[in-house]
C-alpha cells in the first residue's frame, strides 16, 4: 500500500545503501563478465525486500552494484503496477533511465508493472533491453549472460534465447514455481528491517489487480522466516516488519498448524533481540477475538495494528467484495483497544469506488470521527483494468474522488492532532534512526544546542507514520524512553527521561 502524505515519506525511491557497494572507477568496463548494476526500487516495502534479494543473488553470480545510474552497465528498476499513480512513477522511471541511457548500457524492467503489461512495456518503452516479472531474482543472473550473447542458455527448464544487441530479451511472465523462496543473506542496513513473510492473495476484491499480478497465496516456510530474523539480528537490527498483502493468512496455505501466531511466537522465542516486530497487514475478515488475545500475548509483538477497511458502507464493502462484516469489525477493533490499550491502530480507505453515493460517502466520514484510529491512508478509487470494479457502472468523476479524499483526510488531521496532543507528558519508547543537524526543529519552539535525533514509536510505521524528534544525540539503534513535550498531527517531539 501506498503512500498518502508527501512529508512523511523519507524517500520516495529507495536504493540500495552506500554500505552494500564496491566502489568502482572505471564505469562502463566489463571486467571479465562482471556486470556493474544499479537497482531503482519502486512501490511498495515487498519490493524493498525482493530488490535486496535481487541484489544478493547478482552479487552471488560475482556482479557489483552501484550506487549510481551512471556507474553502472545494466540498470533495474524494480517497478510498480499496483494504481495508477505507482504505476506513472515507474514508467516516468524507466523513461527517465532509458533516455539517459549511454551506449552499451542496458535497462531492465523488473517486477510487478512488467508481469502486469509485458506487451505495454515492449511496445511503449523500447528503451528497455530486457522484461520480466516478480521473479525477477531467479531470472535476472541468466540474463546478463544472455545480453550479447548468440548462445541460447538453460534456466531451470526454460530455454533462454540469445540477445543480440538492441532486441528485447523477455522471459515468460511467469516461470514454474520451482524454488519459491531463495536463500538469500539478509545484509540489514540499519536498526530496521522488512521481512516478507508471503507472496500473492487468495481475496478477490473488485478493486485489486494484486492477485493478477502475484497469483495466488503462498507463505514463505517459518524456517527460512526465523534464519532471516536471525541474520537481521545479528547485524543489530532492532525491529522488524513483517510485510505481506494479507498477514494474517501466514501459514494457512500449508495446512499444518503454522500461523501467524506460532510465527510471532518462534520469533519471540528464538530472536528475542529482535524488540519490535511489527505486522503489516491484518485482513479484517480473519479476526477473532481469540486471535487478537493470542498475538497480545507475545511479547516482542509490536503494539501497532494495520488494518485496511478500504470502506464501511455495507453496500460498499458487498460491491468491493470484501467479505467483512462492519459490526464485527468495530467488535474487534474495540477488543483490539482492550487487549492492547497503547497501541496504535491504522487503516486505509478508498474513496470514489463506483457508484459510490453521497450518502455511503458521509457514512463513511460519520463512521470514521465516531472511530477516531490513530492513523488513516485515504486513496482515490484507481480503474484498474482486468479487475471486475472496471467494468462496473457509475463511475466516480476524479475530481469528486479527490474532494472526498480531501474531506475524510482533513477530518483525520483534527483526529490525529487531539490523539496526539494527549501524548503530551507521557513517555513513549522511541527507535533512533538517525540525526538532525537543526537546532530548533521548524514547528518547535523548543531549541537544542546539540542537534537533534529522528526516531519512531511503536506508534509509527515506517515509511508511511509520522517521527519523534528527540532532543539531542542519541545512539542509532537503541530504544530510549522519551518524555513528549510537543505534538503535530503526524510528529511527537520530547527528550530523552
Ligand atoms: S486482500 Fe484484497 S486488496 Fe488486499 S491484496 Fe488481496 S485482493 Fe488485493
Amino acid at each position: 500500500m501506498l503512500y498518502e502524505r508527501e512529508r512523511v515519506v523519507r524517500s520516495a525511491t529507495r536504493s540500495i545503501p552506500a554500505s552494500c557497494y564496491t566502489p568502482h572507477e572505471n564505469s562502463g568496463q566489463v571486467e571479465g563478465d562482471m556486470v556493474r548494476f544499479y537497482i531503482d526500487t519502486r512501490g511498495c516495502p515487498k519490493n524493498t525486500v525482493d530488490s535486496e534479494a535481487l541484489q544478493a543473488v547478482l552479487q552471488a553470480a560475482g556482479h557489483a552494484p552501484v550506487n549510481s545510474p551512471a556507474a553502472a552497465d545494466v540498470l533495474i528498476v524494480n517497478t510498480c503496477g499496483f494504481i495508477d499513480v505507482a504505476k506513472q512513477e515507474s514508467i516516468d522511471r524507466l523513461l527517465e533511465l532509458g533516455q539517459q541511457k549511454r551506449p552499451g548500457q542496458r535497462l531492465i524492467a523488473a517486477g510487478c508493472l512488467s508481469q502486469r503489461y509485458p506487451e505495454e512495456v515492449a511496445a511503449d518503452i523500447p528503451e528497455v533491453d530486457f522484461m520480466t516479472g516478480i521473479d525477477a531474482w531467479r531470472t535476472l543472473p541468466a540474463a546478463l549472460e544472455q545480453l550479447g550473447t548468440t548462445q541460447t542458455a538453460q534456466l531451470d527448464d526454460v530455454s533462454v534465447p540469445a540477445v543480440p544487441s538492441g532486441s528485447l530479451l523477455r522471459f515468460p511472465a511467469t516461470l514454474p514455481v520451482l524454488n519459491q523462496w531463495p536463500e538469500l543473506p539478509r545484509k540489514g542496513t540499519g536498526p530496521t528491517a522488512y521481512i516478507k513473510i508471503s507472496e500473492g492473495c487468495n481475496y478477490g476484491c473488485t478493486f485489486c489487480a494484486i492477485p493478477v499480478m502475484k497469483g495466488l497465496y503462498r507463505s514463505k516456510p517459518l524456517s527460512r522466516i526465523l534464519q532471516e530474523a536471525k541474520e537481521l539480528a545479528s547485524r543489530g537490527v532492532k525491529e522488524v516488519v513483517l510485510v505481506s498483502q494479507d498477514s494474517t493468512a501466514y501459514g494457512l496455505d500449508m495446512r499444518n498448524g503454522t500461523s501467524l501466531i506460532t510465527l510471532l511466537s518462534a520469533l519471540a522465542e528464538e530472536v528475542p533481540s529482535l524488540l519490535w516486530v511489527r505486522v503489516l497487514y491484518f485482513h479484517p475478515d480473519r479476526l477473532t477475538h481469540q486471535f487478537i488475545d493470542q498475538i497480545a500475548a507475545i511479547p516482542t509483538f509490536c503494539p501497532y495494528v494495520d488494518l485496511p477497511l478500504q470502506h464501511v458502507h455495507p453496500d460498499i464493502l458487498r460491491r468491493m467484495r470484501r467479505g467483512h462484516l462492519i459490526e464485527r469489525t468495530e467488535e474487534h477493533i474495540a477488543h483490539f483497544r482492550e487487549v492492547l490499550p497503547h497501541a496504535a491502530i491504522r487503516t486505509t480507505f478508498i474513496v470514489g469506488f463506483p457508484g459510490e453515493r453521497r450518502a455511503e460517502f458521509e457514512f463513511l466520514l460519520e463512521w470514521t470521527q465516531r472511530r477516531r484510529f490513530d492513523r488513516l491512508g485515504v486513496f482515490c478509487y484507481s480503474l484498474e483494468e482486468g479487475t471486475s470494479s472496471a467494468e462496473m457502472a457509475d463511475q466516480v468523476p476524479l475530481v469528486t474522488r479527490e474532494h472526498r479524499r480531501k474531506k475524510l483526510l482533513a477530518i483525520q488531521e483534527k483526529i490525529s492532532l487531539e490523539i496526539q496532543q494527549r501524548l503530551i507528558g507521557t513517555t513513549l519508547d522511541v527507535l533512533i534512526e538517525g540525526s538532525d543537524d537543526q537546532s530548533r526543529p521548524r514547528y518547535s519552539k523548543h531549541a537544542s544546542q546539540d542537534g537533534w535525533s529522528v526516531g519512531r514509536s511503536t506508534r509509527d510505521a515506517p515509511e508511511v507514520d509520522g517521527i519523534v524528534l528527540v532532543r539531542g544525540r542519541q545512539r542509532i539503534g537503541s530504544i530510549v524512553p522519551v518524555r513528549i513535550h510537543e505534538a503535530t498531527a503526524y510528529d511527537l517531539i520530547g527528550e530523552v527521561l
